[in-house]
């Protein structure tokens, strides 16, 4: 089966890239005969990212784009792009060719045999810097063993099933992981494996500050454990505190007491900290209860080429 094949594009500032990509994965998608369309989202840049998609778009019909009102985050973008997009199949990529445009290919033939998710796992990180490397690797650990899932190596490079997109478009949250999500979806899966490459112009989007906040927002939004982690450590509090008192008294009883000062000024650090955290805790998770009732739209779309309106508006 030769089905349409849609490359969602998520496009934060990348002007300099647009052209670029679209005409290496054209090229290569003629090459090897697969129909696709190109979906480029631009995820409310502030440079001439939209006009370049126009550009492009006029060059060939078969790249059209969207743009959102504002910076919606790099979810919000794939989801719109998965609304949107009329293809058999969906691959998400990123724009600045750090996702090797050759594996779409790999991916689409397997889809063809009949797997309904293939996903493209980093074989190397590319150039990154030794502390996002441990940081990526720590948050990792912590998800996969939250979740159940490996999700170790894994990326937004991927290739779904039309089917595969449409439950993940019904899911009614407002906080979607997509790299986790696919696993949590099931469906027919294979992986292949791929080298980062390096990128092509400008730099990365991702701060520090704003990938630690991706992080925790990721975690909160698929695992409760850490409610939970809260309770073992009023638990400990207790158990430790009753150990204490034991002690406590038997200096009481032996006449050695007075000198405890340094235990109460422990104890106090040790307990309040402990139920700051918790109600820190609780608080992220009714910050996003919070976000969830309020059902605002995932994102707003400002503008768009190529596409005609009418198309499933139904994602609110
Ligand atoms: N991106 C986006 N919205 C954002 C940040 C990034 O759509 O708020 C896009 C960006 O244009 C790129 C992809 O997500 O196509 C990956 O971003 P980037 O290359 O900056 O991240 P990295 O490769 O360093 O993880
Ligand atoms: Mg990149």
């Amino acid at each position: 089966m030769n089905g349409l094949l849609t490359i969602v594009i998520p496009s934060f500032n990348e002007e300099g890239n647009i052209r670029n990509t679209a005409k290496v994965v054209l090229e290569l998608m003629d090459s090897r005969r697969i129909p696709c369309e190109l979906l480029f989202v631009s995820d409310g840049s502030r440079d001439q990212t939209f006009a370049a998609i126009e550009k492009a778009a006029e060059e060939d019909p078969r790249v059209k784009g969207i743009e959102f009102s504002r910076n919606f985050g790099k979810e919000a973008a794939i989801l719109a792009g998965l609304a949107r997009g009329s293809g058999d199949c969906f691959v998400v990529m990123d724009c600045d060719l750090q996702h090797p445009p050759e594996k779409i290919a790999e991916m689409y033939q397997l889809w063809q045999q009949g797997y309904e998710i293939v996903e493209g796992l980093k074989k190397s990180r590319g150039k990154e810097s030794a502390l996002h490397k441990k940081f990526a690797g720590f948050f990792y650990g912590i998800l996969s063993s939250l979740t159940g899932f490996d999700l170790q190596n894994t990326s937004d490079f991927k290739l779904i099933d039309k089917k595969v997109a449409d439950v993940l478009l019904q899911m009614p949250e407002r906080r979607t992981f997509f790299r986790a999500l696919t696993f949590w979806a099931g469906f027919k899966s294979c992986s292949i494996y791929y080298d980062v490459a390096d990128r092509m112009i400008g730099e990365s989007k991702w701060s520090l500050r704003k990938l630690i906040k991706y992080a925790l927002s990721n975690i909160i939004s698929f695992s409760s454990i850490p409610l939970g982690i809260v309770s073992y450590l009023g638990a400990g509090a207790i158990i430790a505190g009753f150990l204490l008192g034991i002690q406590t008294l038997w200096r009481w009883i032996a006449g050695t007491a007075v000198e405890g000062f340094t235990t109460v000024i422990l104890l106090l650090l040790l307990i309040g900290g402990c139920i700051l955290l918790g109600m820190g805790l609780i608080g992220l998770y009714l910050a996003a209860i919070y976000d969830e009732v309020k059902r605002r739209p995932r994102y707003i779309v400002r503008l768009s080429c190529n596409l005609e309106e009418s198309k499933k508006e139904k994602e609110e």
